[in-house]
């Protein structure tokens, strides 16, 4: 019923706030990010200044969030989390704006998808911390002037393009965040299985980490699935024997590609001769949103030289064949 979704939302926000690291020594991964911002941080505490606005871009779960919050912990201030659909009104943002204590941060997810008029309002705001909103309307509106305290905005993105010239020109900080590699994921596995109480060889940990996509929350995601399939058809110890057995059910295929890369490689390379093809009429033929292809799916594809971009359009490279079993035909 209602009440027991309830419980298990809090008890999903419950994991999710253990999951998450909240120092920068507890974060794994990132070294460089890590290290130029534990500067800038205790540059600004130093000073007794609020730290530039920070702006995060990579892929989904790459753990842009998580930055965010463990940046307002280093820092010792309030954060208040936002997105950009959420705030439709220039008033949305002016409420949001005005309840900032000096220091705080304020951190708005999927910023590229601020509308324009909430955006104008961010300039001033960010830049020089005042705003001026019209107030009234027709002949009695007048523009008011409201001083802000100093913040930190924390915008995160999956990709940087997206970004206004204006907006991005706005952040004094600019990390782009890469996929990690197996050995981090491996601890962020071995880590969270801690959390969770799960027994898990390393061998285990390092087959669920070779298999997720770089991307953290997809390694926890898998570390739970295989959990289940642990207890219900092994003794509850995760090793790399049930996580193989595990991912063969779940279509995680033995470099980690899921349902819909494999989808993505086959349609390209049985329907379109491995491209060039547009990432549009792709993603007609999958039936993903082309947005979703492209944040999701494509950079991994990309990074871990299943597919290039031409300019032309995706192809599907050597490796993809050979991966799937195809006889290359290209050159
Ligand atoms: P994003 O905001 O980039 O989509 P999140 O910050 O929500 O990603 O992270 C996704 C999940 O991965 C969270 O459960 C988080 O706890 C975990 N996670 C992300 N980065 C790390 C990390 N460096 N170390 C440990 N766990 C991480």
């Amino acid at each position: 019923g209602e009440l027991q979704d309830f419980d298990l939302e809090i008890e999903e926000n419950l994991a999710e706030r253990t999951l998450r690291p909240q120092y920068l020594a507890q974060y794994i991964g990132q070294d460089k990010i890590k290290e130029q911002l534990d500067i800038f941080i205790k540059a600004a505490k130093l000073r007794e200044e609020s730290l530039d606005h920070v702006l995060l871009f990579g892929p989904p779960g790459l753990g842009k969030t998580t930055m965010a919050f463990v940046i307002a912990n280093e820092l010792g201030v309030n954060i208040k989390q936002t997105s950009g659909p959420a705030i439709e009104k220039a008033g949305d943002l002016v409420a949001i704006l005005n309840e900032l204590e000096a220091g705080d941060v304020l951190f708005i997810d999927e910023i590229h998808r601020l509308p324009m008029a909430v955006e104008e309002v961010l300039y001033s705001a960010m830049e020089d911390f005042y705003i001026d909103i019209m107030i009234g309307g027709g002949d009695a509106s007048r523009s008011v002037h409201l001083e802000l305290p100093p913040f930190t905005l924390i915008g995160a993105t999956t990709r940087a393009g997206m970004l206004s010239n204006p907006l991005r020109a706005r952040f004094g900080i600019n990390a782009h965040m890469a996929y990690y590699d197996i050995d981090d994921l491996t601890e962020i596995v071995t880590r969270t299985a801690d959390i969770f109480d799960v027994e898990i060889t390393g061998d285990g940990a390092h087959e669920i980490a070779r298999r997720s996509r770089g991307t953290p929350r997809i390694a926890n995601r898998l570390l739970k699935r295989v959990r289940d399939f642990a207890q219900i058809k092994g003794t509850g110890l995760v090793d790399d024997e049930v996580t193989r057995k595990a991912l063969l059910m779940l279509d995680v295929d033995a470099s980690g590609l899921d349902y819909v890369d494999q989808k993505i490689i086959k349609t390209m390379i049985e329907m379109y001769r491995g491209g060039p093809v547009g990432l549009g009429t792709l993603a007609v033929n999958i039936s993903e949103e082309r947005e979703t292809l492209e944040d999701m799916y494509e950079p991994y594809l990309i990074q871990s030289g299943f597919l290039i971009r031409t300019r032309q359009g995706r192809c599907a490279t050597a490796k993809a064949y050979e991966h799937f079993g195809y006889e290359y035909t290209g050159d």
